[in-house]
């Protein structure tokens, strides 16, 4: 997401929009102000909290934030360039450049959403600190604050904010920890390893996004069952876990022990 936003930072601010829309009904979240209040404004630039894209106009006004979810795309196109045929949200430059979002699928969980600074604030307000940069003092408070198994500690985003599931794979098989460890059971050197790994995960992730990496590349641990560990070369194990199937290196993280399954629908049965 952050290599996205450097991306969009220059060129969605180089002209005003000239046309805002057309949005697919069930992209577009918001109503009031309607999204063509956005023409003849400029964009600021490209921001991001967590994993949503901010867009805020110059003038102070307004701010369209973008939720990809897992399918969303966004894409700049310059004047002239082929775009798709019916994106779920398009925004035209002045100068004929385009910025579009599409969804992959005929899920449409992607939103957008045009709100006042002050309601922007106040949707974010939710969210915990930023992953990266966390720092083992703050982890430290958000671990001892209460138990919570790793993998849902480090995706729950109030608490902390701008890990998804594939990262927690991989900073976890970092910092040599059980996905299913308590929080409270860490002692100071796991949490301060838990912090590096947090940072080096996601500034791996960031370079590689940056140089155009696709999934495959990027992921070492996450999407790899039976795949040799990168470290000791033990098959990559899975496991599912509430509604999230977690990947680890059984030698690495959990001891040689082989997670059990803890599947929501199976606890309910
Ligand atoms: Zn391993």
């Amino acid at each position: 997401m952050e290599a996205w936003r450097r991306q969009l930072d220059a060129p969605v601010s180089a002209f005003p929009i000239a046309k805002a829309g057309p949005a697919h009904i069930a992209t577009l979240k918001t109503f009031d102000p309607p999204l063509s209040t956005l023409d003849g404004r400029r964009l600021e630039g490209a921001r991001r909290r967590a994993k949503r894209l901010l867009f805020p106009t110059d003038d102070g006004e307004l701010v369209l934030l973008v939720h990809l979810m897992t399918a969303g795309r966004l894409r700049y196109l310059r004047a002239g360039e082929q775009g798709p045929k019916t994106p779920a949200l398009q925004l035209a430059f002045e100068g004929g450049a385009r910025l579009v979002l599409t969804e992959a699928g005929s899920k449409k969980r992607a939103g957008v959403w045009l709100l006042t600074p002050e309601a922007a604030d106040s949707e974010l307000a939710h969210l915990g600190p930023e992953a990266l940069g966390l720092g083992a003092t703050r982890l430290e408070e958000i671990c001892a604050d209460e138990s919570r198994r790793l993998h849902s500690l480090l995706r729950d985003q109030r608490l902390i904010a701008g890990i998804g599931r594939a990262w927690a794979n991989e900073i976890l098989h970092r910092a040599q920890l059980s996905p299913y460890a308590l929080s409270r059971d860490l002692t100071p050197e796991e949490v301060a390893g838990l912090a590096a790994a947090i940072d080096a995960e996601l500034e791996r992730g960031l370079e590689l996004r940056e140089r155009g990496a696709n999934d495959k590349r990027t992921y070492r641990v996450h999407d790899k069952l039976g795949d040799p560990c990168y470290v000791c070369g033990t098959p990559i194990a899975r496991v599912d876990f509430e509604e999230h199937t977690i990947y680890y290196c059984p030698d690495c993280q959990t001891g040689g022990r082989v997670l059990k399954d803890r599947r929501l629908s199976r606890l309910l049965r």
